[in-house]
Parts: C-alpha cells; sequence; structure tokens
C-alpha cells in the first residue's frame, strides 16, 4: 500500500477526485453505455468505471457486478492508475500480486482483469475503465484500441464534469461578490446620507460622480442632478477656479489638505472648510472626495468678535488716556502723578535709592490772564508742559499738579543732581519762545530720606519749599530744610 501511495501526490490526487463530485452518486445513462459497449466489445461478463477513494474503490458504472464498492487493498484498479497505459492481468490465479485477492480466490473469482486509468488534464488518474472476466483470457488489438478509445470518453465525460464544476463555483462566488457589492454599496450609501457632513466625490475631470443626501439638501438638488456636472457647469469663475486648483493640487501631490473654499447661492457667499483627499478607483481612474463644513457662520461670528475687541480696545484705551492725561497740556495729569509716585516712592524707599520731588509754580500767572485772556493764559500753560516735556527724561515724570502748578517725578536722582536739573528748567524758560511774554517759575525741592514715613511727607515738604521760594522772591528752586519751616 506504501509503495503505491508514494508514486503519486496523493492528496493533490483525492482534492481533484472530490472536486469532481462523482463519489457517491446516482448511476447515469452516459458512463452506464460506455461500460455496457466495453464489455460488448471486449466480450467480457464485467466492465466498470471506478474510482479510487481513500479507502476504497467506487463504481460510477458497474456492468454484471451488483455491489458498488470494494475496499482498496483488494482493488486492481489501485494497481492499474500506478501508471498511465493499459494495465492486464491474463489469469489472476497465477499472478502472485492477485492469486491471494479474496475477488480471486472468492466472489466473483476474477482471472482476467484489463483497466485503463482515468487522468484529468492535471495528470491526476481517478480510477480506470476496466473490463473483467472469471477466465484468463487477452484482448485482441482491435479490442485494446477499442478499450482505449471508449476509456477515453470516460475521462472526456469527466473532464467537462470537471469544467462544469469550476464555472459553476466561479459563477457562484461572482453571484455573492456581486451580492456583497451590492449591500457594500448599500451599507455606504446609508452610511454617506446619514453622515451630517456635506460629502462628495469628483473624477479627475472635475465631475461629480457621488455627493450624499446633505449634499444634496443643502444645494437643494436633487439626488441626481449635478451628478457628471464639474465646479464651471454649476458656478461663477472665481469659485469654480479654486475648486479646481485644489482638486488638482491634490492629485497632483496624492495627498488629502485642508482647503477654505467658497460657494455662491442665491447670490449670498458661503465659506467653507473642507478636508479633501485623493483615491483611486477600482479600475485605476484617480478621483477626489472631500467633506467640508460650512463655516461661514463662524468667521462672521469672529469677525464680529475681532471687530468688537477691537473697538473695546481703543474705546478702553481712550478712557485710559483720559483718565492718566490734562486735556490742556497733554502732560500727565494728578490722578497719573499719584500712581506713578507710588510705586516710585515705594520702591525707592525698599532698596534705598534716591527720589527727587520738583513742585513749582507760575510766578505770577494771574497777571497773564488778566491782561491777554484766559486763552493765552491756557496757551502760556501749554508752551510750559512743552518746555517740561522738552526737559525731562524716559524714567522722570512731568505732570500737571494743578491749575497752574506743575510736578517732577525725579527717580535715582538725589538733591543736588535734582538742583543742576532745576538750573536747566530755568535757563530752559528763559530761552523759550513766549507766545504773550516771558514767564519764570518758582520751585520747591525735596528728597527722599530716612525721617520720611509716607509719600503725602515729600510732597508737603517740596511744597514748603516752593512757598520758601515765593516768599524769597520767586523765579528760583529752594531745597527744603528742617530749618526754614521753623
Ligand atoms: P504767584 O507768583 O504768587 O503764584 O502769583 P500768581 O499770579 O501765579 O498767583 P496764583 O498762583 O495764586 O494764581 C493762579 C492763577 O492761575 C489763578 C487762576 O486764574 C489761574 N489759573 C489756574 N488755572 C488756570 C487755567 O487752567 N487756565 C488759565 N488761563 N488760568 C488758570
Ligand atoms: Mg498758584
Ligand atoms: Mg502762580
Amino acid at each position: 500500500m506504501s509503495s503505491i501511495m508514494s508514486t503519486f501526490d496523493e492528496a493533490a490526487r483525492l482534492q481533484t477526485l472530490f472536486s469532481l463530485g462523482m463519489l457517491d452518486t446516482e448511476p447515469e445513462a452516459e458512463f452506464d453505455e460506455l461500460v455496457q459497449l466495453a464489455s460488448t466489445i471486449c466480450e467480457t461478463p464485467i466492465s466498470l468505471v471506478t474510482l479510487v477513494d481513500e479507502q476504497r474503490q467506487w463504481f460510477k458504472a458497474t456492468m454484471g457486478l451488483s455491489v458498488r464498492e470494494t475496499r482498496r487493498e483488494v482493488s486492481f484498479c489501485a494497481h492499474a492508475i500506478l501508471r498511465p497505459e493499459l494495465f492486464v492481468v491474463e489469469d489472476a490465479s497465477k499472478d502472485a500480486r492477485f492469486a491471494q485477492n479474496p475477488l480471486v480466490t472468492g466472489d466473483p473469482s476474477i482471472r482476467f482483469y484489463a483497466g485503463m486509468p482515468l487522468q484529468t488534464p492535471n495528470g491526476h488518474p481517478m480510477g480506470t475503465l476496466c473490463v473483467i472476466d472469471t477466465i484468463p483470457r487477452q484482448l485482441s488489438p482491435n479490442q485494446t484500441a477499442a478499450l482505449l478509445v471508449l476509456a477515453n470518453q470516460v475521462k472526456v465525460r469527466m473532464e467537462l464534469r470537471l469544467q462544469r464544476r469550476a464555472l459553476e463555483d466561479a459563477l457562484q462566488a461572482k453571484e455573492r461578490f456581486a451580492a456583497e457589492l451590492q449591500t457594500s454599496d448599500q451599507r455606504f450609501r446609508l452610511f454617506m446620507d446619514h453622515s451630517p457632513f456635506v460629502s462628495y466625490m469628483k473624477d479627475e475631470d472635475g465631475r461629480f460622480v457621488f455627493y450624499n443626501r446633505r449634499f444634496a439638501e443643502r444645494f437643494g438638488i436633487a439626488m441626481q442632478e449635478w451628478i457628471g456636472k464639474c465646479g464651471e457647469d454649476l458656478f461663477p469663475p472665481a469659485i469654480a477656479d479654486v475648486f479646481r486648483a485644489n482638486d488638482n493640487a491634490i492629485l497632483a501631490s496624492r495627498q488629502g489638505r485642508e482647503v477654505t473654499e467658497h460657494s455662491l447661492e442665491h447670490g449670498q457667499v458661503y465659506i467653507w472648510r473642507s478636508h479633501k483627499f485623493p483615491f483611486m478607483e477600482r479600475d485605476g481612474r484617480q478621483m477626489v472626495a472631500g467633506v467640508s463644513v460650512d463655516i461661514t457662520g463662524d468667521v462672521a461670528r469672529e469677525e464680529e468678535l475681532k471687530l468688537f475687541q477691537s473697538e473695546l480696545e481703543s474705546a478702553n484705551s481712550l478712557l485710559r488716556d483720559l483718565a492718566v492725561t490734562d486735556a490742556l497740556t497733554g502732560l500727565s495729569n494728578r490722578r497719573a502723578f499719584e500712581e506713578r509716585f507710588a510705586i516710585e516712592f515705594s520702591q525707592s524707599a525698599r532698596r534705598h535709592r534716591p527720589l527727587t520731588l520738583v513742585v513749582m509754580d507760575i510766578d505770577n500767572f494771574k497777571q497773564v490772564n488778566d491782561s491777554y485772556g484766559h486763552g493765552a493764559g491756557d496757551a502760556v500753560l501749554r508752551k510750559v508742559a512743552q518746555v517740561l516735556r522738552e526737559t525731562t527724561r524716559l524714567p522722570d515724570m512731568a505732570a500737571r499738579y494743578g491749575g497752574e502748578e506743575f510736578i517732577v517725578i525725579l527717580p535715582d536722582t538725589d538733591v543736588p543732581q535734582a538742583m543742576l536739573w532745576a538750573d536747566r528748567l530755568h535757563a530752559a524758560l528763559a530761552r523759550a519762545d513766549w507766545p504773550y511774554r516771558s514767564i519764570t517759575m518758582s520751585m520747591g525741592v525735596a528728597g527722599l530720606d530716612e525721617e520720611i514715613r509716607e509719600m503725602g511727607q515729600l510732597v508737603a515738604r517740596a511744597d514748603e519749599a516752593l512757598y520758601e521760594s515765593k516768599r524769597a522772591g520767586k523765579s528760583r528752586a529752594t531745597i527744603w530744610m528742617p530749618a526754614v519751616t521753623r
């Protein structure tokens, strides 16, 4: 048995046998007729179409035998299929391979056997067409030739059967595939139509090949209405050109991207944020798909918000300026001075850095108003402010402290340095080009020292020093000293 098996690929042979689908089927006239013809021509009582199964041989057609199968071990055909040519045993009782075979020693007492293997086109023997006699004998050359012709007929019918089976299988697979395709197509459409996003596909010429229900609803069109149309058919050039440029860029780069596009509906421009990406159809055609969200509302809200914010900012900065700036002179006002002075005072005290205040008052200002009018007085105040701006540097701060009183904070400046600055201011006032008549100012100078506990004290000292300047004859600067006031 093992030597029989090893001569060919038994597993592959059995595979072909099963796919033939003939094992254990009903008798069929086309095979029955051929075994009858074989028996008639070869003049044998028995003729068979056998199929050699894994453990048995089974008869598709029988003539002169009532059994439908025998065990494979005792099978003559199992020997016959080992070689592709006709296998003949003239007297089995005298053949060492078969003398003890129960089919020889017992019923049906085989003596003569001639079997032609039935090979499929892929080279696997399925079984045989064989003729059997209970007496020893030989076949004439004509009988042999006829048997081969008949075996060929059996073989052809088997081949047809194999082809038909293959065809049926292919057809079934195709139907299954078509059904799957249909359900997957339906599933895809359901998915797309329930999607809240506007979705679509276009071919490489920019023509719509698909859009979902949301898309149709959004543009108020029927489900097929825009199929086959492109942007140029549907929108003005300014809009369609952007579609095409984006689609072409995506096709060229073979990469998806986020783009902002516009559409025009009933004279209204809409803004879309779209994710577009390329893909290839089964037939190799390049496509562009897109999923888009209408962001018109968002953009409008954003722009409104931006506008509101910028208005708010400019209103705020105006308010801020109004709050800290003196309207007549453009200098910092008294409130700004107080804020700034609080900061400078605490920082200088903490760091033990010098800080000096200069308070000043225009001399005989009432006369300007009286001689030239209030407007002239205002012009003089503006001029004083200009001189102060030109005389102070960035860390310094000049403010309008009262009607015609001014105050200057000089951070990191001790009293002697402040006096030098006061001299410069006197000189600048003397040089200035006054609109009506030249004016002078009196100043009081006070520096931060260890005795001072709160900022009001320093302002009070500067005021006292200013008073002393006025008393001493105006147009001068006086340093606060304890002796001065006591
Ligand atoms: P003194 O040298 O003693 O300071 O003499 P003065 O004339 O300057 O006297 P005082 O400082 O008391 O006078 C302030 C005057 O400044 C009173 C007021 O009419 C005038 N004045 C105050 N604010 C303004 C203003 O905004 N514009 C104008 N034109 N005049 C103002
Ligand atoms: Mg005054
Ligand atoms: Mg004055």
